[in-house]
């Protein structure tokens, strides 16, 4: 069982005889380091963050473009931002920052707090596009930074952000930024994103806005600064041919602003969108191409559109994001229970003179193997059904009940393993094991963590990071600690997640959520005040050998109250007061005060 590592894991990960290990450098396993970290002092989930990996998919990036541009003699460049709103942390910003470097990668802002961190972490030789809903004072910022040297490129959503440029430009004396229009095509994207490309989208000028933005700009004198048209037809396209279309549209949208004067008009920016595989599951997949593909599709394609309205090239410019963060965090979660862990035979509470059909049950759950265990099964169910209406009935107690439940469990659970060393040819095997799911409660919060699967059903591959010489054979429903019903993942029969059938006081288990660099993060919630987990950088030195930077442990209960705007003091002021008007002795009060406040000062994920 290798829980589709080969589709989702783009040989980040392999499995190292039982454990996920990590294929870089030394090639250490995750368990490891989630050891190390829990040396330090830190419990429950961590978010380990991979700088190596967000600069292989930098490179994959550009190595792809840049041999479609040399396959098919592209007289354009390839350029690229990232976009801040996929993640802004700066331990993804600062390693980001050192790799960009080489590429000349730059930044995407939309919004006036991203902007200042492009302005802060950018190269100042790599371009930095802004887009989304500006007011003056953004454009102002804008034309900050170009008084500081960036080659900025504004993108307007719509006229009035033209007019606002113009006027800032009277206001500096000269314009100092690049111009860009988001254009609003009448194709759009695909997929559960699907929201911002398209006639009704939110964003962009339509075809008569853009001309008569073109023409503002010449009256102006300010057409020369007209570089870019932009395009976004929304996140995880999953299917290339809407993307085609968009293409073949912008395209002619550029050639024809070139021949209606726009003569510094020089790229297109085709957005974000570039999908990520998520399947664990070869019957479900996530897109329909790959990225060689998606390179050689927009170089073609560009190619095609200029050269029959002979115009030049333009450079191309891209601005992905989950493509190049998703896969550089790994979220770690420890399982704290399984709850139907209480069906030991540790449980059993048999009599000295027991009734027949339970007797009869205990010979089944002694006797099952690979042969009969089809037979045993069947007939364990068939005698629960009759000591059930036996207990209805009153001819049985209590103990007798629980006896019958636990023996019908572990007969269920030999069967299963039986019937799992056959492939699961049993169909009605497989349905009472996909009934009868284990429920893994793992340490941690999806509205922190996951807020995607919460908020769009998307979903991560999970995978335990040990045991996996094994094969896992309960049908798993994972839950989350919060008390929301929804904080749950449940068993999905489509798109099956198996799990280990571990006794959690004999040995520890651990599940991996993969590709969650982009946009969780910053989406997650505080839901029931779980706050961030723990979170670590994991980088390589020159040998090979892993070192844990970056690390940070998940908030105290003091911090989370302060976030939120509590008067910590008046809270340990109205505490201590509760303490006080009791009937205790000082000393006792001390210490319960002191106990208290020691509490406050931890933190609030799940201990061992
Ligand atoms: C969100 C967004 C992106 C990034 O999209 P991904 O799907 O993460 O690649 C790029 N450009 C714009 C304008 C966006 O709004």
């Amino acid at each position: 069982m290798d829980y589709g590592i080969n589709l989702w894991g783009l040989n980040n990960f392999f499995i190292d005889n039982d454990k996920v290990a990590i294929n870089y450098g030394n090639e250490p396993t995750l368990i490891e380091i989630v050891k190390e970290i829990e040396s330090k002092g830190y419990e429950g989930p961590i978010l380990l963050r991979f700088p190596h990996l967000i600069k292989k998919q930098i490179n994959t990036l550009y190595s792809n473009f840049n041999r479609a541009i040399k396959e098919f003699d592209y007289e354009g460049e390839f350029k690229a931002v990232f976009p801040l709103k996929v993640n802004q942390f700066p331990s993804f910003v600062e390693p980001l920052s050192k790799i960009t470097k080489k590429y000349n990668y730059g930044l995407e802002a939309g919004s006036k707090a991203e902007l200042i961190l492009a302005m802060t972490y950018n190269n100042i030789t790599s371009p930095i596009t802004v887009n989304g809903f500006k007011d003056k004072e953004m454009i102002r910022l804008c034309f900050i930074a170009g008084k500081m040297g960036y080659d900025i490129t504004v993108t307007i959503e719509g006229l009035n952000e033209l007019d606002s440029i113009i006027e800032v430009a009277k206001e500096f004396g000269e314009n100092l930024v690049h111009i860009g229009i988001r254009i609003r095509l009448h194709s759009s994207g695909s997929g559960l994103w699907a929201k911002s490309g398209g006639i009704e989208s939110k964003f962009g000028l339509s075809a008569t806005e853009i001309i008569e933005a073109t023409e503002r700009l010449k009256k102006e004198n300010m057409i020369e600064k007209l570089r870019m048209i932009h395009f976004h037809i929304g996140s995880q396209i999953n299917d290339i041919a809407p993307l085609k279309k968009a293409l073949r549209e912008a395209g002619n949208i550029y050639a024809d602003l070139i021949k209606l004067g726009a003569n510094n008009l020089k790229a297109i920016n085709l957005g974000g969108g570039l999908a990520i595989e998520y399947s664990q599951n070869q019957e479900i997949r996530d897109k329909n191409y790959s990225i060689n593909e998606f390179a050689n599709d927009v170089v073609f394609l560009l190619k095609e559109v200029t050269t029959k309205k002979q115009v030049p090239m333009p450079n191309i410019f891209t601005e992905s994001g989950r493509f190049i963060a998703a896969t550089s965090a790994v979220l770690i979660t420890p399982i704290i229970e399984l709850f139907s862990s209480e069906y030991t035979s540790k449980a059993l509470k048999l009599k000295e003179k027991n009734p027949p059909l339970i007797d009869e049950l205990n010979d089944l759950y002694k006797n099952i193997n690979e042969n009969n265990y089809i037979e045993y099964f069947h007939d364990a169910l068939d005698h629960l059904e009759s000591l059930l209406t036996l207990f209805d009935l009153g001819y049985i107690d209590l103990i007798d009940r629980s006896n019958a439940e636990v023996l019908v469990h572990l007969i269920i659970k030999k069967a299963v393993i039986f019937a799992s060393h056959k492939g699961f040819k049993h169909n009605e095997l497989k349905r009472i094991n996909e009934r009868i799911q284990e429920k893994y409660l793992a340490n941690f919060s999806i509205f922190q963590s996951l807020p995607d699967f919460w908020g769009l059903g998307q979903r991560f591959p999970v995978m335990p990071i040990t045991h996996l010489n094994k094969t896992p054979t309960r049908s798993a429903t994972i839950w989350d600690i919060t008390c929301d019903s929804d904080g749950e993942i449940p068993f999905n029969k489509q798109n099956p997640l198996y799990l280990h059938d571990v006794d959690l006081e004999k040995e520890e288990y651990y599940l991996g959520f993969f590709l969650v660099g982009a946009y969780q993060e910053i989406l997650g919630m505080r839901h029931n005040l779980f706050t961030y987990p723990n979170e670590a950088n994991i980088e390589f030195d020159d040998d090979g050998n892993y070192k844990i930077t970056e690390l940070y442990s998940t908030q105290s209960i003091n911090d989370i109250l302060i976030d939120l705007d509590y008067d910590i003091d008046e809270i340990h002021r109205k505490l201590k007061n509760l303490i006080d008007n009791q009937n205790l002795k000082e000393e006792e009060k001390k210490e319960l005060l002191g106990k208290l406040l020691i509490h406050l000062n931890d933190t609030v994920y799940l201990k061992k």
